[in-house]
């Protein structure tokens, strides 16, 4: 028998590993990593149309309107297999977002089947994001304490220099964090009630969170 497709969403605050579990979620249960937050990124750098709207809000730390993100995201979802699930990421961020993603999955025949919920405190969200350093050419994700590069803001595999993201300056990562608790967390009671969440602590490190995601979702029923 053919497995259905299997759904994931990450959430948790800016910082809390949503990216980097998602990868590895996505990777060890074959789906398809879709973060939302690495597609707006790519139209702001190819200077698209949605690109060139999107960017002020993003540098704000504000959430780019639901309108723009959700085409962007149905666009990306008519254009794959029905049959892959996917590892959200970044998406949904309102309620009116978890609305529009319960209706393109359902037009596929598919579901939100799990909710993975990074929880992780505040100090340690500023700290995460404000060391965050990033290479614009492989993507490849440091830490200026936590997990430096071999050379000094050098990337370790392609040698290109390392950016910060503009939005994970300390005023606009606590702007991102305002955000989150005000438009995003009231998603984490709509998804409990649903019997759905799982709340997994994301404060230590990324193999051990991990561990504990692959234990989650082994018991997802399909
Ligand atoms: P992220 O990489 O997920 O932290 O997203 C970076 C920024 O992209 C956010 O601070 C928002 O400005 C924007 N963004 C990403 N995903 C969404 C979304 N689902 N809705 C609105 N804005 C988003």
């Amino acid at each position: 028998m053919v497995n259905r497709a299997l759904d994931v969403v990450l959430l948790g605050p800016p910082g809390a590993g949503k990216g980097t579990q998602a990868k590895r979620v996505a990777a060890a249960f074959e789906l398809l990593h879709l973060s939302t937050g690495d597609l707006l990124r790519d139209e702001v750098t190819r200077r698209t149309g949605l690109g060139e709207q999107a960017k002020a809000f993003m540098n704000r730390g504000e959430l780019v309107p639901d309108t723009l993100v959700g085409k962007m995201l149905a666009t990306r979802l008519h254009s794959q297999p029905a049959a892959l699930g996917c590892a959200f990421d970044g998406y949904p961020r309102t309620t009116a977002q978890a609305q529009l993603l319960d209706g393109l999955l359902a037009e596929l025949n598919r579901r939100v089947d799990v909710v993975l919920y990074l929880r992780v405190e505040d100090d340690e969200i500023l700290r995460r994001l404000t060391g965050r350093r990033s290479c614009p050419a492989c993507g490849a994700v440091y830490h200026t304490v936590t997990q430096p590069p071999m050379v000094g803001g050098v990337c370790d595999a392609c040698r290109a220099t390392l950016v910060q993201r503009d939005d994970d300056r300390d005023e606009v990562v606590r702007e991102r964090l305002r955000v989150y608790r005000e438009h995003t967390t009231p998603l984490l009671a709509l998804y409990r009630d649903r019997g759905n969440l799982r709340e997994v602590d994301g404060s230590s490190g990324a193999d051990e969170v991990f561990e504990r995601l692959r234990e989650v979702m082994g018991r997802v029923r399909r």
